[in-house]
């Protein structure tokens, strides 16, 4: 019988399609803003010039310092040129680092943000903001954080390399696996869970094949927009929380986290759950949805094992005392023992039993 449920959309306003940044003046003045701060890294600074100088007198700076984690430092710099320049909205171009800078902006002036995105990460449609400050990160939800518009151009990822690619695309998948067992599953949530996850098996192996491949290209951002979305409509588990202390405790680079740790954190879950994840068992073709995952990972090339992110053993018996200490809901109980098997097999890269 169906499960009762809630369910409550939120979702920004999107414009999809290549080309689509070509719309970025039209969606300045629809937010009724006229002086745009437009945000990136140091990685993509010409990117961010470049949009800013079509722009004109819609954009009157541009700020490239974003950096991974969203450190506050960072944003009280961001803040004040900002303040300096009379901007009134802000322009994110670029991945969750650049979208988590503007995000952590408009949480504490509440200014309109128009995002770019050109990753897989999903951030630029969760009400989210992870903040680090003295090397301890934190997390946030409030409604000033959800962007208000999203432009997705699969043109501005066609040069995103594919290690990138593969761990990113891995990273959406997660949002929308752990989705499909939350505690507030719903089945709109599950519905778009599904749909992007089935996006992304199809297109990243297209990527990894060939890296221009337009279709795929579509096919992929299509997909981290689902993922991103279930990711702001329903609580995650396990698996986003051990990354979040793996990562934190460690600094260590977030897509690739999410893609060696996903297969192991599922086979833990399902075992609990058999019912909820067999939809992913079935299209990877698998028995399992953790051995699925772990089969299609080791097919497009992701990294498979965490001691190559330089974690030692004894790092590993400090993540699995963690992950128990502040205890969350997740299908199968926290049980320290199989948590820290889960991540020896992690650790070593061995397919989940
Ligand atoms: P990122 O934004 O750090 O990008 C990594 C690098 O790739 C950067 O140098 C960036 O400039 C570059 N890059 C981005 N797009 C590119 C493109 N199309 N072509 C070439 N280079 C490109 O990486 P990410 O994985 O997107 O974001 C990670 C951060 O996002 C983490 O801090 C994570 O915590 C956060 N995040 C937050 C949420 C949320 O909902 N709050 C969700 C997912 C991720």
């Amino acid at each position: 019988m169906r499960e009762p449920f809630r369910y409550e959309s939120n979702i920004p306003r999107i414009i999809f399609g290549f080309g689509a940044i070509s719309n970025a003046a039209e969606e300045l003045r629809q937010l009724g803003c006229s002086r745009a701060l437009v945000l990136s890294t140091p990685h993509q600074d010409n990117d961010a010039r470049s949009l800013a100088k079509a722009l004109g007198s819609l954009a009157v700076g541009v700020f490239s310092r974003a950096a991974m984690h969203t450190p506050v430092d960072v944003t009280t710099e961001a803040l004040s040129l900002f303040k300096e320049i009379g901007a009134d909205c802000v322009l994110s171009l670029g991945g969750g680092s650049t979208i988590g800078l503007g995000k952590a902006i408009a949480y504490r002036n509440d200014t309109p943000q128009l995002v770019i995105a050109t990753t897989y990460a999903g951030s630029e449609v969760t009400p989210i903001l992870g903040q680090t400050e003295n090397g301890v990160k934190t997390t946030v939800r409030g409604s000033s954080i959800l962007p208000e518009t999203v432009i997705y151009d699969p043109e501005l990822t066609i040069d995103l390399p594919v290690k990138m690619s593969v761990t990113s695309g891995l990273n959406a998948m997660a949002h929308a696996v752990e989705g499909l067992y939350a505690q507030d599953r719903n089945p709109i949530a599950s519905m778009m869970a599904m749909e992007g996850i089935a996006a992304l098996q199809r297109a990243l192996p297209a990527i990894v094949e060939s890296p221009r491949d337009r279709t795929a290209r579509a096919d992929a951002l299509y997909g981290s927009w689902l993922c991103g979305v279930v990711l702001g409509a329903v609580g995650m588990a396990l698996h986003h929380k051990l990354c979040h202390t793996l990562g934190g405790s460690f600094d260590l680079p977030h897509a690739e986290t999410h893609a060696i740790l996903l297969p192991h954190t599922i086979a833990y879950t399902e075992q609990a759950v058999p019912e909820l994840l067999a939809p992913v068992a079935q299209l990877f073709g698998a028995s399992g949805a953790g051995t699925g995952l772990y089969d299609f990972a080791l097919r497009i090339g992701a990294p498979m094992r965490l001691r190559d992110l330089g974690v030692t053993g004894e790092d590993l018996d400090k993540v699995a005392a963690l992950s128990v200490r502040n205890p969350y809901w997740n299908p199968r109980p926290l049980e320290v023992g199989a948590i820290r098997a889960l991540l020896q097999n992690a650790w070593e890269g061995v397919r989940p039993g």
